[in-house]
């Protein structure tokens, strides 16, 4: 790992542990609760969006915490113009003043830190140590990025003959267009967006329509730390009709993308098509992440970890443990205690400290869990479900399962929540096992338990996943210490929270003067 002058430190967050500390910050949190949030366009000189579209609250359908408004076209193309016209200033901005301003936010962000937290518990449904998680990561991005841009930006001379001098020039490409993911609605968001502006492109930034009100005043915050407000543009509105009038338009230089394959795949075809230069794309999408278990390893660890990494944030992370692959040696047990521990389980209200797993982003993805839960309760062997209780009734809750299957392959796509499926092999059959994990053609993450050298080494050198996790849980990279990202249908890399990403984002100049 190199780190490319890459000097900054992590931001401290909270210490979940200290109980005072947690409590005082629940309390801060619900005094930020608003009713009144409302997410508009923010797009100089353009008119107001559309209609309000009430945002209600995924524990409990019956709040409504705000309200937002979608772009129509004329404001797309309005946000286009301004994004074109304000390129070259931005990308004229010295590197350093652009890496304040990002660091200015990013000290805002953690002073504000509870506001943040209550708009990601209300409108995405985020426990609370998950929202300081999400608050902390958006502040790692700017800092990290901020201080990648401050060194990666000075002309490096070039070594030459005599009489000649070169100089090598990164600059911005130009308009990004960032599409960002419901489930990561605020790091991912401002990972994205602070990447795209420390380079020096103009940005526009279009959230998930599940999550347009922390989109919104993310944006707010970095045209308060000082982003001209042409250069980050807020522009809210469904992926059909506003992402994909931006990505078929030959003045976007680039886009970063999260979430699924299939739309990454669409846009690629779009800035292909476009009779343009050819646009960049940077994107983070899904896995069908394994977790392998040896005889060797822990069981109790095993079922720590399993649960954290397919639970958490009620299963709604890319790196997510889909499918715990344990040797049959300690199948039995593990399962057993697996049961046990879900049943320790509390689904409900995120906002409750005493909260393990929050509800699902909307009636969509309700949906879709049912239908996958009705198959497995068809096709396979239910090991365990969490019980819900009343508080439940009125949001989006799905209850946390476990399920024996015989083989990943009767998994045909990623099953987006809290749903583990284990599988068991024999001493003889680990290699079967990495075939069948690399041909799904996922490759994020990767868990493995073990106490065996030789059998970590084999594993993960044969496996073909982004990120690797051996011995822990497999959720949660943190900027600068796990850069993460996928391989194949997974992304195409670079790693966001990684020296390789924001590269990604610039041209480059070389200029060769005769002397
Ligand atoms: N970076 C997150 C993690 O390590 C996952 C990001 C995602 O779900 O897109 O858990």
């Amino acid at each position: 790992y190199r780190s490319y002058g890459i000097e900054r430190s992590n931001s401290m967050g909270v210490n979940l542990a200290n109980d005072d500390q947690l409590r005082a910050l629940a309390e801060q949190v619900n005094a930020a609760t608003k009713q009144g949030w409302r997410a508009t366009p923010l797009v100089p000189g353009a008119k107001a969006g559309g209609p309000d579209i009430a945002v209600t609250n995924p524990a409990d359908r019956r709040e409504t915490v705000g309200q937002w408004q979608a772009a129509d076209s004329a404001t797309v193309e309005a946000a286009l113009k301004n994004a074109v016209a304000a390129f070259d200033g931005w990308n004229a901005t010295p590197a350093a003043s652009r890496a304040a301003i990002l660091e200015h936010a990013a000290n805002l962000l953690e002073q504000r830190m509870p506001q943040y937290i209550a708009l990601c518990t209300k409108e995405a449904g985020k426990t609370i140590p998950d929202g300081v998680a999400e608050v902390r990561e958006a502040v790692d991005f700017l800092r990290y990025y901020g201080a990648q841009a401050r060194s990666m930006f000075k002309p490096e001379a070039l070594p030459g003959p005599t009489g000649e001098s070169n100089t090598l020039q990164l600059s911005g490409r130009g308009v990004f267009v960032c599409i960002s993911p419901w489930n990561f609605p605020l790091a991912i968001f401002i990972g994205q967006v602070s990447a795209a502006l420390a380079a020096g492109n103009t940005v526009i930034a279009k959230p998930a329509e599940q999550t347009n009100l922390i989109g919104y005043y993310a944006i707010k915050l970095l045209h308060e730390a000082g982003v001209p407000e042409a250069a980050v543009q807020f522009l809210p509105g469904d992926g059909a009709t506003v992402g994909a009038a931006l990505t078929r338009d030959p003045r976007v230089a680039g886009v970063a993308f999260t979430g699924s394959t299939d739309t990454a795949r669409a846009i690629n075809r779009a800035l292909a098509a476009r009779d343009a230069a050819i646009g960049v794309l940077i994107a983070e999408t899904g896995g069908q992440n394994a977790l392998i278990a040896d005889s060797s390893s822990l069981p109790e660890q095993v079922v720590k970890d399993a649960i954290s990494s397919a639970f958490t944030s009620a299963g709604q992370r890319c790196s997510a443990a889909r499918v715990l692959f344990v040797q049959d040696d300690i199948a039995d047990k593990v399962t057993h205690m697996l049961a046990g521990a879900m049943a320790e389980l509390k689904v409900g209200n995120p906002g409750l400290l005493s909260t393990d797993v929050g509800p699902v982003i909307d009636e969509d993805a309700l949906k879709m869990l049912r239908e996958h839960a009705e198959r497995m309760d068809r096709e396979a062997t239910k090991i365990a479900e969490v019980q819900l209780d009343d508080a439940t009734a009125h949001g989006s809750f799905f209850a946390p399962r476990a399920y024996a299957i015989k083989s990943i392959d009767v998994l045909h796509r990623e099953v987006f929540g809290p749903v583990l499926h284990v599988v068991r092999w024999k001493a003889d059959q680990l290699d079967n096992v990495i075939d069948a994990i690399n041909g799904t053609g996922y490759g994020l993450t990767l868990g493995i338990h073990s106490r065996i050298d030789e059998t970590v080494e084999q594993i993960a050198s044969r496996i073909k996943v982004g990120n690797c996790y051996v011995n822990r849980n497999q959720i949660g990279a943190v900027v600068g210490v796990q850069p993460f990202g996928g391989q194949n249908l997974s992304g195409t890399g670079p790693k966001a929270g990684g020296p390789h990403y924001l590269p990604r984002f610039t041209t480059e100049k070389t200029i060769t003067i005769n002397t």
